[in-house]
């Protein structure tokens, strides 16, 4: 058994950030994961038959993400990203195409222009969408939040008559994208977080940002380096069963056996897996297991095509009236060069997200092909389809009201994106909650060392 100052269990970003962050204020940190890698559900490999680099689901960062583009600076991965000028969605359906993007003008005229121009939505979808932006910026912030946790965004969006189209052109796919939550059972509180965090905050934090390398370039393999660098004892393939407490330290056994002990344990892992380990302990909280019980997990399928050659695709675009909901053109989104291929991406669908892969494939084919018609005569060397089915909590209605503290008990502390009070189960949510939990212990040792 060895000892440290504080263990961290779980190697996604908020892992990364609390390591990160605990070890360049001095701790030593032990930081335990049950994969060969870090990076935890932002991750990328090379995909053997073509050689392409290939996520495990697209990722798209937002300008608003300032912790997660703290992080990036941190891990010397800022090049590796590329933000937009300015907000601009392209927006496909078999009838043409049509693109939102916000004008060279001061914020909020840019958006408002962007939007007075899209020729997707007609003037009273635009009008109705620009009444509940406003209402969302001025009103929405001075009801107590959990009163919008209870309303799904369906019914926040019927109660202030929005059109059919502006739904389907706007609201659903934005609530999608960004919550992954279909808006039947989506919170409107988290809706309305992240437009007050984003497209109603200003011209930079409306912006898309690409990740122009695979995932694991830019969050796992740097982390990777730098946790070592600073000393941080990493520890792969073990994968945490249960914790004790030991007087005044706390205890993590993995399934091979192996333990650690220190004062302070951050669990980094989410909530379906923290129960898990909460039930195999001796430490117990029953409160806290019925209120983890209630996170449920939504998924995030993506169909990658390999065409023997491909048509002049935009690097991405929304799919209106159909199934898939968004389309990336890897190669304009990678810097990397290598056999171009298309990735699907559908979120918040368990139907579709259940169904084989070659049904998939057939299905996702024939879907292209009403967009891109010349797709017809040109071969389909390889597919590959990935589903996340925990690709992150599901932000219903209703979770406020679970609300979970940070630190457990002395020394014991949890974090992940779920954590996030208002944000839905994103990068920036879990750096954000991972820089949090650092905070609070460095907080703790700071007072424990004065009153020594
Ligand atoms: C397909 C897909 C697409 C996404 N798209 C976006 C997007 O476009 N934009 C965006 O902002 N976010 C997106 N997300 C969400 C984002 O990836 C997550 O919110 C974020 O990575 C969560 O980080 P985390 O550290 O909280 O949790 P995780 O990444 O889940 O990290 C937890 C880590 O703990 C490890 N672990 C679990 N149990 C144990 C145990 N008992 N012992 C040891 N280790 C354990 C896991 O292996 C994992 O590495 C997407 C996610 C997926 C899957």
């Amino acid at each position: 058994m060895s000892q440290k100052e504080v263990i961290v269990v779980g190697g996604g970003l908020a892992g990364i950030r609390a390591a990160l962050s605990l070890g360049q204020r001095g701790l030593k940190v032990s930081l335990l994961e049950k994969r060969a890698f870090l990076g935890g559900r932002a991750y990328s490999f090379q995909e053997k038959k073509t050689g392409s680099i290939v996520d495990n689901g697209q990722h798209l960062l937002m300008g608003a993400y300032s912790e997660t583009l703290n992080l990036l600076q941190d891990l010397g991965s800022l090049d590796k990203i590329k933000p937009q000028d300015s907000l601009h969605v392209p927006y496909q359906s078999p009838k043409g195409q049509a693109d939102l993007r916000a004008a060279n003008l001061p914020h909020p005229l840019g958006l408002a222009w962007g939007f007075l121009s899209f020729p997707a939505l007609k003037a009273k979808d635009k009008w109705k969408i620009a009444k509940l932006m406003r209402w969302i910026q001025k009103k929405a912030a001075k009801f107590p939040p959990r009163a919008h946790d209870k309303i799904s965004v369906k019914r926040m969006l019927l109660e202030s008559q929005q059109t059919e189209r502006a739904i389907k052109v706007f609201w659903e796919p934005f609530t999608l994208a960004t919550l992954n939550e279909k808006i039947e059972t989506a919170s409107s509180h988290r809706l309305i977080q992240t437009l007050q965090a984003s497209l109603l905050k200003s011209k930079e934090a409306s912006q898309l940002i690409f990740a122009g390398e695979g995932l694991s370039e830019v969050f796992g393999k740097p982390a990777e380096d730098i946790l070592k660098k600073m000393g941080t004892k990493l520890f792969f393939q073990e994968q945490i069963k249960s914790l004790q407490k030991q007087k005044d330290q706390w205890e993590v056994q993995s399934q091979s056996g192996k333990k650690l002990l220190a004062p302070y344990l951050v669990l980094a892992i989410p909530p379906t897996s923290l129960v898990k380990v909460l039930e195999a302990s001796s430490w117990q909280d029953p409160t806290l297991l019925e209120k983890l019980k209630k996170f449920k997990s939504s998924p995030i399928l993506s169909i990658n095509l390999w065409y023997k050659k491909l048509p002049d695709t935009k690097k991405f675009s929304a799919l209106l009236d159909s199934p898939l909901q968004w389309v990336f053109t890897k190669a304009k989104v990678l810097h990397q060069s290598g056999r171009p291929y298309l990735s699907l991406v559908i979120s918040a669908d368990s139907d579709l997200t259940q169904k084989n892969k070659n049904w998939l494939v057939a299905m996702a084919q024939k879907e292209l092909e009403k967009f891109f018609p010349q797709l017809k005569d040109i071969p389909l060397e390889h597919s590959q389809v990935i589903k996340e089915w925990e690709a992150t909590y599901s932000g219903s209605t209703g979770l406020l009201s679970e609300a979970i503290p940070f630190q457990l008990a002395q020394g014991l502390f949890i974090t992940g994106d779920w954590m996030h009070p208002d944000f839905p189960g994103t990068l920036e949510s879990a750096v954000a909650m991972g820089q949090k939990t650092a905070e609070l212990i460095l907080k703790e040792r700071d007072s424990s060392t004065e009153h020594t």
